[in-house]
């Protein structure tokens, strides 16, 4: 496997441990394979085969697992993610079951904002205390390009609920892709500044379905940050950055910031504190893996919550060092962003 030394023994902890010395407690929750986009990056223009609802956790299963995670394995980080989350029936119950556990875990949602501004309140109520919403440009008819939808004001409609329903920091994230919104690093970065959200580019990673990322049409950090040094002044924020994947710079002397999240060109994974649980009930100890453990099949087959939680544990300590995106002999994982969770 790539990365990995030779086999040496697991420590007897509870927690998510791998033999790199790192701990999982970060969980990235995917709630749904589907999505009402269909960004380039992400989906072929027809969707995908959705997974079968049989295949589906019940919001039982999920809650279960998520409180298995929590209680047994030192998660204290939930993330809600898909697919496009807010497509999940049953999510505020989801959330509410997740505030419910002891320690209560920080709970946040990356989306992509659509029919968040009708949402918004009733997830807070629910128990979510932060979201992550997606935007790869501010002009209508590019959006309508990049993710085959028309439908940007709901977007930005979403990012406004978010923000005065007190989901914050809104925190946004940004693909930058060349030759097609590469030039909106500086606009997008004043609009959230305008706006009081904070902005994260993420380099695209080799996760479409059509397996077509090429190196080449990837925009850097450094591209990223030349272009914004273009027009503000940044200063890299002090302090540790402890697994935040987010290299941050102070705005024009602060207090706002910009992250870039340099997944490809300076990999994070040596602390990375990342486990992942699939729609369908498998985990993955990286969004690269290409193996998973099914906890679906041993949830259904009676398992106990110890159970569980020795396979999960088992899953972590088989972590490879690194995602391997630059090794030569990388292969792309089989499921698309959208059926790990992103
Ligand atoms: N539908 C939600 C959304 O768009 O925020 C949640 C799921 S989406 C897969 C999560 C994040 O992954 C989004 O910010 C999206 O831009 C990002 N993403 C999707 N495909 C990507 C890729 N190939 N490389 C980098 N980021 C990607
Ligand atoms: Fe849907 Fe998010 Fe993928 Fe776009 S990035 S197609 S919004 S899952």
């Amino acid at each position: 496997m790539r990365g990995t030394t030779e086999a040496s023994a697991r420590p007897d902890s509870p927690l998510l441990v791998d033999r790199f010395g790192r701990v999982a407690t970060d969980l990235r929750v995917s709630l749904t394979d589907r999505c009402n986009l269909r960004c380039t990056y992400c989906m072929p223009a027809e969707g995908l085969d959705w997974l079968p609802k049989p295949e589906l956790l019940t919001d039982d299963e999920l809650a279960r697992l998520i409180g298995v995670a929590v209680t047994r394995l030192g998660v204290t980080d939930i993330r809600f993610t898909g697919g496009e989350p807010l497509l999940r029936p049953g999510l505020e119950g989801v959330i509410a079951a997740t505030a419910a556990l002891a320690p209560r875990p920080r709970m946040s949602m990356t989306t992509n904002g659509i029919s968040l501004a009708k949402r918004a309140r009733a997830l807070v109520d629910a128990g979510l205390d932060r979201v992550n919403i997606s935007l790869d440009t501010l002009d209508p008819a590019r959006f309508h390009t990049l993710t085959r939808r028309d439908r940007l004001d709901d977007v930005f409609a979403g990012m406004a609920a978010a923000r005065d329903a007190g989901l914050m920091p809104v925190k946004v994230n940004t693909v930058l892709m060349r030759g097609v919104n590469e030039d909106e690093a500086v606009p997008l970065l004043r609009f959230c500044l305008d706006h009081g959200y904070q902005l994260r580019f993420i380099e695209q990673m080799p996760l479409d379905p059509q397996h077509a990322w090429n190196r080449d049409d990837m925009v850097t950090a450094e591209e990223i940050l030349a272009a914004l040094r273009g027009a503000f002044d940044l200063v890299p924020e002090p302090g540790d950055r402890g697994g935040a994947p987010a290299e941050r710079w102070l705005v024009d002397g602060g207090p706002a910031t910009v992250g870039v999240i340099a997944s490809v060109t300076r990999p994070f994974c040596a602390a990375c504190d990342r486990t992942r649980l699939t729609a369908d009930g498998q985990v993955r100890n990286c969004l690269f893996s290409r193996t998973e453990t099914d906890l679906r099949a041993l949830l259904r087959d009676g398992a106990s919550d110890e159970e569980i939680a020795v396979r999960w544990r088992g899953n972590s300590w088989a972590k490879a060092a690194g995602h391997g995106i630059n090794d030569d002999g990388f292969h792309q994982p089989d499921r698309p962003m959208s059926a790990i969770g992103g």
